[in-house]
């Protein structure tokens, strides 16, 4: 009798902890892992940080190369699949392999979503997903020249900070009337704003690009009421378009992601998916969400890996993500929206914690350079905590104490 095959489809944050999560709980039959990137797996949010400050623009591995050897986890890299057959359990790939599975798991996140006015500036436009993207950006941040960001979400706020430490001069294009109007609290938003403005990052939010044009050496960005900007390069993030291409031909159930039950389990049996690609049912957040986080991608890998060796569904985590921006840590826990927000102002008279509050239950909160507090505040979260607003407010009042006392409801 063969043993059985587990097949991984993507080699980013959820394929890897998939990997390391089956092998955890017992799986002792084969495990492939297939990733169209060449590169051993690496970790995407340095790529926008440290790795743009870099010599090079290299981003650490996740694991080394003997992490995966050491495990019997096959690597197949730089090598995309191009079909999965849902009945005969089949992923085929670029140079015609086909490798049966008797469980898949579909971990194939997003690309960066296409802007054709600005590719048609060639060289001088720059998408930031991977880590060749990330190289060669790098070798374009040269102190002096002027950088045009296009979209002012949390990829192109990491790439203007990023850039203006390193001595560009920086503006961020925004078509929203705000920055981060997507997945962020108004109270991040505003805490970024003042961030960029206090470093000389020039940020114009409503405006809406015509067209784009190349002279020698030079960018010009035009919006429709005629208003221009120059530059020598741009760095346009203006969202993400799912790899969900093979999931869908597969005839999966889909919706802005692929479905998946409370297990990682798709409308197939045998197939499971997790990370930016998964859109799940999560009580907390009041129904099926999709996450682009590097905190949901590893859990709900690892998740999904277990309930493919166990058969148990795993519990979910409060959402959250981290920025770092001008050397400051922002991190963002549960809802982004809120009927309140009250401020605790830190020792330096700057805000250190916003924390949002529904009908009198702390629902979600940031914190600046907080990343202790915030492990306290995400399970205060998850615990539906009632909090006096007052309270809150009290720098003197000791998160860590307040866990204790409050009341779950
Ligand atoms: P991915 O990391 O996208 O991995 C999917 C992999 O599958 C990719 O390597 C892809 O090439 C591969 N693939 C796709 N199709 C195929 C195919 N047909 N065959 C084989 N392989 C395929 N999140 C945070 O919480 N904090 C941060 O600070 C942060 N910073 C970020 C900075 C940058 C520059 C970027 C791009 C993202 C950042 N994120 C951050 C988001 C986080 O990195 C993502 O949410 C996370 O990478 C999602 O993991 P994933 O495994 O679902 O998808
Ligand atoms: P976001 O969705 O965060 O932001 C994109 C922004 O660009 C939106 O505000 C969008 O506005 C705006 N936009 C869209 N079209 C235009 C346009 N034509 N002109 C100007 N602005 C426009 O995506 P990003 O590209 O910033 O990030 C991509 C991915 O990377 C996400 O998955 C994100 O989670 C991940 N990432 C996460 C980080 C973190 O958590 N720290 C850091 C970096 C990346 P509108 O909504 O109106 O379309």
């Amino acid at each position: 009798m063969t043993a059985p095959c587990f097949v991984i489809l993507g080699a980013g944050h959820a394929g890897t902890a998939a990997a390391s999560a089956m092998r955890a709980a017992g799986f002792a039959g084969r495990i492939v892992m297939i990733g169209d990137d060449p590169h051993l797996p690496y970790e995407r949010p340095p790529l926008s940080k440290e790795a743009l400050r870099g010599a090079d623009g290299a981003a650490p591995p996740i694991y080394p190369a003997n992490f995966y050897a050491d495990r019997a986890i096959e690597l197949k890299l730089g090598q995309g699949a191009t079909a999965i057959d849902p009945g005969a359990q089949v992923v085929t790939l670029t140079d015609g392999e086909r490798i049966g599975f008797d469980k898949l798991l579909i971990a194939t996140g997003a690309r960066a979503r296409r802007y054709p006015l600005l590719d048609a500036l060639g060289e001088a436009a720059h998408v930031l997903r991977s880590a060749d993207d990330a190289r060669r950006l790098r070798a374009e941040l040269v102190p002096g020249r002027r950088l045009l960001v296009v979209g002012g979400g949390v990829i192109g706020l990491e790439v203007a900070a990023t850039a203006s430490a390193l001595g560009l001069s920086v503006e961020v294009i925004e078509r929203a009337p705000r920055l981060l109007a997507r997945g962020a609290p108004q109270p991040l938003a505003d805490l970024l704003a003042q961030a960029h403005r206090d470093h000389d990052v020039a940020l114009h939010c409503g405006v809406d690009l015509a067209d784009a044009s190349r002279e020698g050496g030079m960018v010009r960005l035009t919006c429709a009421e005629g208003r221009e900007f120059v530059g020598d390069l741009v760095v346009y993030g203006i969202g993400v378009t799912l790899n969900d291409e093979l999931a869908a031909a597969a005839g999966l159930a889909m919706d802005d992601g692929i479905l998946v039950d409370a297990q990682g389990r798709t409308s197939h049996p045998a197939i499971y998916a997790a990370g930016d690609i998964a859109r799940q049912e999560q009580a907390f957040l009041g129904g099926a969400v999709r996450q682009e986080t590097w905190a949901n991608a590893l859990h709900q890998g690892a998740a999904a890996a277990r309930a493919m060796v166990t058969g148990e569904a795993g519990a979910h985590e409060v959402p959250w993500y981290w920025t770092d921006q001008f050397g400051v840590n922002y991190q963002v826990a549960g809802r982004i929206a809120a009927e309140q927000w009250i401020t605790r102002m830190g020792p330096d008279g700057r805000p250190r914690m916003v924390f949002g509050l529904s009908q009198g239950v702390l629902t979600g909160a940031v914190g600046v350079d907080a990343g202790a507090d915030m492990r306290i505040l995400r399970k205060l979260i998850a615990q539906g905590a009632r909090v006096d607003p007052a309270v809150l407010a009290d720098p003197d009042v000791a998160l860590r104490k307040m866990g204790k006392e409050i009341q779950s409801v």
